[in-house]
């Protein structure tokens, strides 16, 4: 090609691909549109049912240019209104979180500026906004001075990388695997057992621990089954217990277990991806003990309410966590000088990525920590408001949790577990307020897990009227 010709051919791209660098009155167009959907997507939250279910029609990418105001009402119908709307305080079943505002224009700011977070070199100041929310945690949770850590995904991502550093650090391969043995209480969040597998474990030896009535771990439990693992010539290796389980809103003794890990020198990581904020409310004691472990994972998605997507871990021994994820390449060397922990690649499976750590730091400092901690401690009265509830219109309740997640059913003279199922589905059926199923001990329950920053007491009265309703239904069609 001769020069003209490619300075003429270049002419003639930039003219379409001029339409991706928007001049400010067409940023300022879109900007109003979407802030008009999301005005009126908060407003009408109240109001909206907190599930429905369709199929989903007319997502298919074209070669068509649409119009956002189209594009903006497909979404509402297809997306906003469709399944359970997470944003809603009305969700309540599975673990809710919300979705603040602040997180989402934290959101806004990161794509628009687009800093390489992962790399302290390329971004010193993103990597130290990501580094202070891993920072904010280690003190939040008393962990040492010198304890790394980074910002993941979610819980899922944070338990694979603690896991691996674990695995790294005790030197879990070949013949050892089949010796190394994990114990695990049944409660555990199955992202425990999908880790293992993933980071090549699937043959390690797992032991269930034995739990009290409140779903928690005992530790005697623990030492016995620690004791005849040795006599056997087994490896025990890793302990993990759960600060807020998933199912049943339950802490394990966190101290007991750590002390009875230190003893075998194992490792103990304790999953806090739910309850772990709770460390801000009237119900810090019960995670006295959490600073001993070895890793944590905490979801800022879950109990800070951020919207979905960011999750954290803490690790004591910030070699362990190198060693398993640093890695160098020739085109990454004017960075490698830097100090290796300053950069959140390397304790990390992550190397290019969203910059996820404005969307905590923003919201923390601009309203600081009391309202999240308020908004914890309103999720754990109107938990204990909701059983009062309850219970006083004859239901049967599971233990007090020790957080904002517990569960239900109804005593019918018959065939009890068909017909909680059938009052579940008139719950789904309804929608107004979202609850979700488990099986406890053999029985069919209904869960409500509190958690939502926008849930409030109308929230749970709703939700109750919505409970009579339904099981006026099912008793009626007996
Ligand atoms: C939600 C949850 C997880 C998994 O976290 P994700 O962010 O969904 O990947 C792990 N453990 C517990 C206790 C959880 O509640």
């Amino acid at each position: 090609m001769k020069t003209e010709e490619i300075i003429s051919r270049l002419e003639e791209l930039n003219r379409t691909s001029q339409e991706l660098d928007m001049s400010e009155k067409d940023r300022l167009t879109l900007l109003e549109s979407v802030s008009n959907y999301s005005n009126d997507f908060i407003n009408n939250l109240s109001r909206s049912p907190a599930f429905s279910s369709k199929p989903v029609t007319g997502l298919e990418i074209t070669t068509q240019k649409k119009p956002i105001e189209d594009l903006l009402d497909l979404y509402r119908k297809q997306v906003a209104e469709n399944g359970i709307n997470a944003a809603s305080g009305k969700h309540l079943g599975y673990i809710p979180g919300g979705g603040v505002f602040s997180a989402a224009l934290a959101d806004f700011i990161a794509a628009v500026t687009n800093p390489f977070a992962s790399v302290y070199y390329a971004s010193p100041g993103a990597a130290t906004i990501e580094n202070e929310v891993v920072n904010w945690l280690r003190k939040l949770f008393s962990f040492p001075e010198n304890s790394t850590g980074c910002l993941s995904s979610g819980g899922s991502i944070s338990t694979l990388i603690a896991f691996t550093a674990a695995r790294d650090r005790h030197k879990i391969k070949n013949e050892l695997i089949r010796k190394s043995v994990i114990y695990l209480s049944e409660q555990v969040h199955h992202s425990t057992q999908k880790a293992l597998r993933i980071i090549g474990l699937e043959d390690i030896i797992i032991r269930y621990v034995d739990l009290d009535a409140n779903h928690r771990m005992l530790p005697q439990s623990l030492q016995k089954l620690i004791s005849a693992d040795l006599a056997a010539g087994l490896n025990p290796f890793m302990v993990v217990a759960t600060a807020g389980t998933t199912d049943t809103g339950a802490i394990d003794p966190l101290d007991e277990i750590a002390e009875t890990a230190e003893n075998h020198k194992m490792w103990f990581h304790v999953d806090a991806a739910y309850g772990g904020f709770f460390i801000m409310t009237s119900k810090k004691e019960k995670f006295r003990g959490i600073e001993r472990a070895d890793s944590m994972i905490t979801d800022p998605h879950k109990g800070l309410f951020i919207p979905y997507g960011v999750g954290a871990v803490v690790i004591k021994d910030g070699a362990a966590a190198l060693h398993s994820h640093y890695y160098t390449a020739n085109y990454m060397q004017d960075g490698a000088n830097e100090e290796m922990l300053k950069s959140p690649a390397n304790v990390s499976p992550e190397l290019t990525k969203h910059f996820r750590g404005l969307r905590v730091w923003l919201p923390l400092q601009l309203h600081g920590t009391a309202p999240f901690a308020a908004c914890l401690e309103e999720k754990l009265l109107l938990l204990a408001y909701f059983r009062k509830k309850l219970s006083a219109l004859g239901f049967c309740l599971g233990p007090e949790p020790d957080l904002s997640v517990s569960y239900f059913w109804y005593p019918f003279e018959s065939h009890s577990d068909a017909k909680n199922r059938r009052l579940m589905e008139e719950i789904h059926a309804d929608g107004s307020v979202f609850l979700s199923s488990s099986i406890i001990n053999d029985r069919f329950v209904i869960r409500i897990a509190i958690l939502a920053f926008r849930t409030k007491k109308e929230t749970i009265d709703e939700a109750v009227e919505m409970i009579i309703k339904c099981l006026a239904k099912v008793r009626a069609t007996n």
